[in-house]
């Protein structure tokens, strides 16, 4: 199949008149720039992106974003949140995890994202036993993606204790709980079936030290995913250096590869930024879910400096495009330093939106245990076609749509959305 288009995001800039080819895989086989349209190629109705992975989703929060906005105590703040939440996981049936999860995938292509990044820890029945099949509540997403249209990577998440120096699970956490063989069970099933499958460790609050080194050693060198949240509250990083003596990111760095990704990692010390840096593992960034509930800003442009790979996450689901993450990205930055284009590094790359979007391309492939990613020969053919007539984007010069798209625009931008050479959303 051909594409045509007339101009397309390639190599961190726009190109003009751009002929893509995609094989009998799916996947993209040639991409030239500077191609008069050939008679047999399908004329697309506008500037051409490549889409993001979403790394970091946790599908039946979906079920209550915009739900838990009231103060009716005292104090709200993440614990008080996650209590909460915990209300919602006690209830949902695998039946209804397909069918929100069904909806919130699309929603997802719609917000340019054709990958989500699964961190699955809602595995038991409500009462905590086992479900017949184990993986009911896996399978219930592995169909919500392939009916939705996405492609899916799943972390079956070990998730042990309560908290630091706390063992066992509170009641309230009866459906999450696993183990080391648990985990890895589920990801060899998950792989055998063909699904895109790695493995996460929910904290180290969840999983301590001789969870985190029994599910390692069963993965050994196999090349998987491995997630983690890692220094998203204080209160965490306090616990875990008062109960471990060292900072959560201090206590992973000699266990750290590329393999691994750091969702969240809000509260790091420069050392702790060049640790990450040199073992290659990446660092997921879910900006929305970070202010909802109110973990702290990220030290972004230290990050960027090291070159430490990032990708976004939708993870709570309060926000579900990347437009609008990579918006409170940039200006959450400024308002901190009281300054502007926080993260443009002129001459280079003089634009904040360019330069984060190129960051969040290159940590894509790995974060979601793909090989390739984004439009590139071999990448998965997957694509998003932007509305010219979209709010905010009508009569913007090539040059700064991308700008114009992640800062002065609203409503529905994306006119067709591709995963795997097939359109999956249009108009
Ligand atoms: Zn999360």
């Amino acid at each position: 199949m051909r594409l045509w288009t007339d101009a397309a995001w390639l190599a961190g800039r726009w190109q003009r008149e751009v002929l893509l080819e995609v094989d009998g895989a799916g996947r993209w086989s040639r991409i030239e720039a500077g191609r008069a349209c050939p008679p047999d190629a399908r004329r697309l109705p506008g500037a051409v992106l490549p889409p993001l992975v979403n790394a970091h989703s946790h599908a039946f929060q979906r079920a209550m974003a915009g739900l838990a906005e009231r103060r009716e105590q005292d104090q709200d703040d993440f614990w008080s949140w996650r209590d909460a939440m915990y209300g919602v996981a006690l209830r949902i049936t695998p039946d209804e995890l397909r069918g929100l999860a069904t909806r919130l995938y699309r929603e997802l292509l719609g917000g340019g994202y054709t990958q989500v990044v699964e961190f699955h820890y809602l595995q038991h029945r409500q009462d905590g036993r086992p479900y017949e099949d184990e993986l009911a509540m896996a399978w219930a997403l592995v169909d919500a993606a392939r009916d939705a249209g996405i492609g899916l990577t799943l972390l079956p998440v070990l998730y042990a204790h309560q908290g630091f120096g706390k063992r066992g699970l509170r009641e309230d956490q009866r459906r999450f709980k696993t183990d080391a063989d648990w985990v890895w069970r589920a990801c060899q099933r998950l792989r055998q079936a063909g699904v895109n499958a790695g493995v996460a460790l929910h904290s180290l609050r969840a999983a301590h030290a001789a969870d985190v080194d029994a599910l390692l050693a069963r993965v050994g060198d196999a090349e998987l995913p491995i997630h983690i949240h890692a220094a998203e509250q204080t209160a965490e990083v306090d616990d875990c250096l008062r109960l471990l003596g060292q900072r959560p990111v201090q206590w992973l760095a000699p266990r750290l590869d590329p393999r691994w990704q750091l969702v969240h990692a809000t509260h790091l010390l420069p050392d702790e930024i060049e640790a990450i840096a040199r073992s290659g593992a990446g660092v997921v960034l879910c900006p929305g879910t970070e202010a909802n509930l109110g973990d702290g800003l990220p030290p972004l442009a230290a990050c960027l400096q090291a070159g430490i790979p990032l990708t976004l996450g939708s993870d709570s689901q309060v926000t579900r495009e990347w437009r609008e993450e990579l918006r409170w990205l940039e200006y959450t930055q400024r308002l901190l330093v009281r300054q502007r284009n926080v993260c443009a590094k002129p001459p280079a790359e003089p634009s904040s939106a360019a330069r984060l979007f190129e960051a969040m391309q290159a940590g894509s492939a790995r974060a979601a245990g793909l090989a390739d990613w984004g439009l590139r020969v071999g990448a998965r053919a997957d694509w998003l076609v932007l509305d010219p007539d979209a709010e905010g984007l009508e009569h913007v010069a090539l040059e700064r749509l991308l700008d114009a798209l992640v800062f002065a625009s609203r409503g529905p931008c994306f006119s067709e959305v591709g995963v795997a050479g097939r359109v999956v959303l249009e108009g």
